[in-house]
């Protein structure tokens, strides 16, 4: 399990969302909510878990979203960010649109806890390569994400696979 501090070796102090929620998800996702918190990953991911004890989307509880560009101003009726959501009962960790039907809902992690240790890698890649040329950079970032694959393998099993939609967007 990632810990706080270690989150925020890289996304800075105070860039890491505790809170404590009421949802009907495993407890280890309580748990992990409350002690170890979601990181902001840029625009990739920026946390803000819903209140309540009621799913926001159709798809499950709001995480956080994925800003559709770098200074955007979000706002509840927003329709162009995209939204990572945990799942009523099993935990599955999903990407979709605000509005169902307005798009697919992929697969992003089989737990809140891989989805944070995969936040984790790539936040603490992005971080420690920073320096490098772009190009060494990327594939030392390549690396990174494909030994994330021997992790959480059913996650990443077919194409409605959200990590693998992004992996092969970028290096496909
Ligand atoms: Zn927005």
């Amino acid at each position: 399990m990632v810990s706080h501090a270690a989150l925020e070796s890289w996304a800075g102090a105070g860039r890491v969302t505790c809170s404590f929620v009421n949802w009907h998800v495993p407890s280890e996702a309580i748990k992990t909510l409350a002690e170890v918190g979601l990181p902001r990953l840029d625009t990739r991911f920026v946390p803000s878990p819903q209140g309540g004890e009621v799913p926001v989307l159709s798809y499950g509880y709001v995480l956080g979203r994925e800003e559709v560009e770098e200074g955007h101003q979000h706002s509840d009726d927003c329709s162009e960010c995209s939204y990572f959501a945990i799942k009523e009962g099993a935990g599955e960790v999903l990407y979709g649109p605000p509005r169902a039907g307005d798009g697919e809902v992929l697969t992003v992690n089989t737990s809140l806890r891989y989805f944070v240790y995969f936040l984790h890698k790539q936040g603490a890649a992005s971080s420690r390569y920073s320096q490098l040329p772009e190009e060494v950079m990327m594939r030392r970032y390549e690396r990174v994400v494909n030994r994330l694959k021997n992790h959480d393998l059913t996650a990443m099993s077919d194409d409605s696979s959200f990590w693998r939609q992004r992996f092969t967007r970028l290096w496909g």
